[in-house]
Parts: C-alpha cells; structure tokens; sequence
C-alpha cells in the first residue's frame, strides 16, 4: 500500500457547479447534520465554481478519503458506499459500477478539485444550498454504519443450493472461505450487522448438511456451511449489491463438469468421465485445492474489435495483431482452468470492441474474485523484449486475502520457464484502469514485444500460444492455492 497516501497533507477541494454557479458573491458556509464544518482552506469561487475543501468534511462525517497519487485518484468511502473519480476524467466508479459526472475532477493550483455533489449525493448524502444565507446544507445518510442483514435463507432449485443474504443497503464486501477436516465453507460479509446474532438452517442436501450464522464480531457477519463432500460455493451479488448469493452446484453437475477431487475415496468416475482433451490439459496443470474451486477468474483478452492493439510488423507488413493473439490465448486459458476444475469467466469470448472501463466494471459485477487480463507488448523501438506482468495493490482489496503483487509473481514466474522470453519482472502500474478501477485483485500479463523481432518470431508459433496459456493457467492455479491455505 505505498503508493497509496492518505490525504493527510494534501488539500481536496470539491466543485461546486451547476445550480450554484449563479450566486457567486459573498462567503459561503458548510453545514453538516446542522452542524457549521469549519474547513482549513475557505470556499472560493473561480471560473464560475465554488470550491470547498472537504477533506475535513467526509472526514467529519465518518468517510475514509484515500489519495492515490499516481493514479490521481480519489476514494471516499462511507458505510458501505465507495465512490472513486480520478483528475481530468469524467467518468467515475460508483460501488464498482461507471457513473458519468457533468464535471472532471481538476488539479488547481496543486490542489485536486471534485465534485462535492455527486460525491456526497453517492454517498448517500442529502445536499442543498440555501440562497439567503450562502448555506450547502448536507444531512448526512441515515444508516452510514453497517448494513444490516434482515434475513438468511436457504432454496433449491433445478441446477443447485443457494443461501441468500439479504440486505438493508448495499454489502461493502465479502471475504470467501474453506476449511478441511470437517469440510466447511463460509463467508465474512463485512461492515455489516445480523440483530438475530445466531442462527442454524438445517439442510438434508448431498452438498451440505446444516449452514450456521452469526455476528463474528462487530461489524462482520459470519455464514458457515457444514459440507458433506469437497465442495466450494461461488459467492454471487445481485446488481444493486444488496444481497449476496452463496451458490452451490448440485453433485451431478459438478462431476460432469469434470472437477477432480483430492478425497481419494472409492469415486474413480469423476476422473473417467473427463473428455479426453480435458483429462490430457488437467494432467499438465498442478492439481487445484478443492477449496478455491468457487473463486471467479475473469480473463480479460485485451483489446478486440476496432481496437487491434499493438501490432507485429515483418518487412513493413502487419503480420500478427494483439487483438487476435490475446483472444486465442484467453480461449486456451479459459479452457485450461476450466479442466482443472475452477470458476472461470471470459469477458469475452469473440472479436467485439470493449470499451477500457467496462472490463473492471464487468468483473467488479460479476463479483469476480481475480481478474487476469491477456495482453502482449510493444515498444517505439525494436530493441525492448520480454515478459513481464503488471499489478497495482488498490485500496479495498486487503479483504481478499492475496494480493494483486503476490499474483503477479505467481503468474511471472510459470511465463518465463515456459515461453522462455527475457524476464523482465513484474511492475507496479497504479495508472492502468484495468488494475485501479477493478474491486478485486487484478494483473496484466505482457506476454512478449511484437516490436521486437527476436520475440516477433517466437510469438507467430502455435507453441508460444500454448505456452503462455498453459504458465497463465499454472500460475493462477499457483496462486488460488496458495490463497486456499490462508
Ligand atoms: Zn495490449
């Protein structure tokens, strides 16, 4: 978390724009709940806009306000909601969703300018401006503690086993767990309240037997699922983040899915029933901990569409676009750790365009638990080469457990023993959208420099598509068990 700098020093200005452009004379007063907010710095007015320093503002109304200066990016967060612009960037990410605002955040003077309405207002905020005194008048939200849950309920249906959570407002986040003997699986659903306090369901499915909840302490609750097999849920929220779904599949569809066990008991079927070209891909990936087979990996093949992505040029002539490689690459993945046994989602699967910022909102929707986006390089000059992958450790993404660095040398490693490209080592990149604007952990592999003529001719194989696939998978196999053990 380095580069992240709480905003201690710094001073936040907030824009105020639209209806009250209009009144730019005389001094301008902040209340809170009723209550005058003296800032350090005093409202000005420039270009029309009034500017107030509200660092002191969120702060006083319970926000943690987090500066990441080399993203120039802003979160506050409050309750459970989390509202997060950068400078000079219209767009802004609401809960993990986009939300365009009318005004960029603007650097002046040094000083980093938002917008106070649209933030507060996502925070769920009441804000209004009274004209005769020059008053904005902001009431804070009802219910910035936890959020409440108001009931935990259990339903079967065709295809599984679901416990459903639901929510007074939306859930801040969720941390997923297992454990073997007894085999049990859980989740943590942070910043939130149960007033039941405990509970048992008592189930009589072949999955699970019984699921227990609790408040695990102040502000977590807890849900326990005493299991009958080796089986993971897959934690789901609903749009409007306000209920959080713990599906599980039935035992059938779970063995004809392929998913290979560690149980050593009496079941040789689930092995035998694997297609063949599934059963050779599972035999040259390391075995996946049964219990991070719930964890959603979103594969993210860069580029697509009428975004080609950089281009590898022999003679002058294109020989070989980013778009189709990384596509190719994200399939093989995809089919890779499927077989051996995990969550998997392609962002997508054809040659469309995506927009940059609907890959993290997609996968901060999907409630994916690592996001792993398929790219290759390319540089001004020929003389660059090599595999490399990115990462930014965001904030909000301690909850999870492992972080986007340690994923990233994960996958590092397995990239260069088997594409054999240089290793140039794994690299810090707070600015890139796909890795600051994702709510999970999230890297970018750089496969290799079609700019270079040496890795050019290495990339044009079948050989290295299948090598930078099957290290991706690896490394990500490598790194949900390594998380399975915490
Ligand atoms: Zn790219």
């Amino acid at each position: 978390m380095k580069a992240i700098i709480r905003i201690a020093a710094a001073v936040i200005i907030l824009i105020f724009c639209a209806a009250w452009t209009a009144f730019a004379d005389g001094p301008i007063s902040l209340q809170l709940d009723g209550q005058t907010v003296n800032t350090d710095v005093a409202p000005i007015i420039e270009n029309g806009r009034t500017l107030v320093p509200y660092r002191a503002l969120l702060e006083s109304m319970g926000a943690e306000v987090f500066w990441e200066s080399k993203a120039e990016m802003a979160t506050a967060i409050l309750g459970s909601h989390r509202v997060q612009v950068t400078i000079n960037n219209a767009t802004a990410f609401v809960n993990g969703s986009i939300k365009e605002m009318d005004v960029p955040p603007r650097i002046i003077d040094g000083r980093t300018m938002i917008p106070l309405r649209f933030v507060l207002e996502n925070l769920k905020c009441d804000v209004n401006w009274n004209n005769d005194s020059r008053t904005v008048i902001i009431t804070s939200p009802q219910n910035e503690g936890p959020t409440e849950v108001t009931k935990i309920e259990y339903e079967e249906t065709e295809s599984g086993y679901h416990i459903i959570a639901s929510g007074s407002d939306v859930f801040k986040s969720t941390r997923a767990f297992a454990y073997k003997e007894p085999e049990r699986y859980g989740i943590d659903i942070f910043n939130a309240v149960f007033p039941d306090k405990v509970g048992t369901i008592l189930t009589d499915n072949e999955v699970f037997n019984s699921i227990r909840y609790s408040q695990f302490n102040d502000d977590t609750v807890r849900i326990v699922v005493d299991l009958n097999d080796k089986v993971a849920g897959r934690v789901r929220l609903s749009d409007d983040r306000a209920t959080v779904f713990i599906d599980f599949e039935k035992a059938v569809t779970a063995i004809n899915r392929g998913e290979r066990r560690d149980d050593d008991s009496n079941d040789p079927i689930n092995w035998k029933e694997l297609p063949d070209e599934d059963k050779d891909d599972a035999a040259i990936l390391p075995e996946l901990d049964w219990r991070a087979t719930g964890k959603l990996i979103a594969i993210d093949a860069g580029h697509g569409g009428k975004d080609p992505g950089a281009a590898g040029k022999i003679n002058g002539r294109e020989v070989i676009v980013e778009r189709d490689l990384n596509l190719a690459i994200a399939l093989r993945l995809n089919q890779l750790l499927s077989s051996a046994g995990a969550s998997t989602v392609l962002l997508r699967d054809s040659d469309i365009t995506m927009s940059l910022y609907s890959r993290p909102e997609a996968a901060n929707a999907l409630n994916a638990d690592l996001l792993i986006s398929v790219h290759n390089n390319s540089a001004e000059t020929a003389t660059p080469n090599g595999t490399e992958v990115l990462y930014y450790d965001k904030v909000g993404t301690e909850s999870y457990g492992i972080t986007s660095k340690e994923v990233a040398a994960f996958m590092q490693k397995e990239l260069v023993l088997e594409t054999g490209l240089k290793d140039r080592g794994i690299i810090n990149c707070p600015h890139l959208a796909v890795l600051n604007k994702s709510l999970m952990p999230a890297v970018i592999i750089e496969g290799g420099f079609l700019s270079n003529p040496d890795d050019l001719q290495v990339m044009l194989t079948d050989e290295f598509k299948e090598a930078y696939a099957v290290a991706a998978a690896r490394g990500i196999i490598n790194a949900l068990n390594s998380w399975a053990e915490r």
